[in-house]
């Protein structure tokens, strides 16, 4: 079977250029949609994540503030820094990099946000939206991405039966609630790491979500004919001959399992350019809603 790639980066800047214009219209209206990233620290990943949302946000004439902490910030100053942004009204969206240090209480802080700020929408209150169908909260970026996807490649989800592997609050359980609202209409099988049978359970499926954080965990015998399968994972691995030194896979065995697939996405170039596109259209959201 020919695969279709799914391109997340066209896709990822169709998003963007819907965003543009509305930015255009807010700016027109005397609003600058405005996102404070926090960043507690010097995690490497989270330095680049970080970098590069607040690039965009400058490419899309979007007002960004970025907050460096030392890696030795206490869990008052983080605190402090958040409530200063709740207060702030050129800030619509704010989020704070994951993960902090440990001596940060990151479910605490993400309380703390605002939840008409929380742009990465795992305060509870957004959590409780998500799981209500209530339109006026925030989806988590990655998994609103993975939706958006489905959709622009025509993947059917409707009465199809899916299977997410992976239960985590930033991409596994929202991506089964939407997959599963009236939006998506799927039939849904969480797995995750106690699931039996995993591939007999993978084999069902019309529709893989894999957002494991293992390279190349879904192989060829767990896939069907003709699934499309969504691949969340981004993970480093070794390679000499890169000029980094490692390069970055999925959690799905690429090669062996595009082949069998109607629809997949690849490692890089799939799933995370969206994460962003969603990240400014949920602070555009915010902005409008602010100003409602
Ligand atoms: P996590 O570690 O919080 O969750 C991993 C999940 O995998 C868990 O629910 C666990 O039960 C499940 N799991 C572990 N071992 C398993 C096994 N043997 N069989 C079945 N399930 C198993 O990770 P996460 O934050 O959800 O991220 C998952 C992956 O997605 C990571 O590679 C991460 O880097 C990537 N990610 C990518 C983006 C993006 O923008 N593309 C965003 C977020 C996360």
């Amino acid at each position: 079977m020919m695969s279709k790639i799914i391109d997340g980066k066209v896709v990822a800047k169709k998003v963007l250029a819907e965003c543009g214009q509305e930015i255009e219209s807010l700016k027109a209206a005397g609003v600058t949609p405005g996102l404070a990233v926090v960043l507690v620290g010097n995690d490497p990943a989270s330095m680049v994540y970080v970098a590069s949302k607040v690039r965009k946000c400058a490419e899309l004439g979007l007002h960004s503030r970025k907050i460096e902490l030392p890696e030795d910030a206490t869990h008052q100053e983080v605190l402090d820094v958040v409530l200063a942004l709740n207060a702030d009204t050129s800030i619509h969206g704010i989020l704070v990099q994951s993960p902090p240090p440990p001596q940060i209480d990151e479910g605490a802080i993400v309380r703390a946000i605002d939840p008409a700020k929380d742009v990465d929408g795992f305060h509870p209150e957004n959590v409780a939206k998500l799981a209500l169908e209530d339109a006026s909260g925030f989806v988590p970026c990655t998994p609103a991405g993975c939706m958006r996807l489905l959709k622009d490649a025509g993947v059917e989800t409707s009465g199809a039966e899916a299977v997410v592997i992976g239960r985590s609050m930033i991409v596994g359980k929202p991506m089964a609630l939407l997959l599963m609202s009236k939006e998506g209409n799927a039939t849904v099988t969480v797995a995750h790491s106690r699931t039996k049978d995993l591939a007999a359970v993978c084999r069902r499926a019309d529709i893989i979500v894999a957002a494991i954080g293992m390279p190349g965990f879904v192989t060829a015998d767990m896939v069907k004919e003709g699934a499309a399968v969504i691949d969340v994972g981004i993970n480093r691995v070794e390679d000499s001959s890169a000029k980094r030194g490692y390069r970055l896979v999925g959690d799905v065995a690429y090669d062996e399992v595009a082949p069998k697939c109607s629809a997949i996405t690849p490692v890089p170039g799939g799933v995370g350019p969206m994460t962003i596109a969603m990240l400014i259209s949920n602070t555009i959201k915010a902005a409008k809603q602010s100003h409602e």
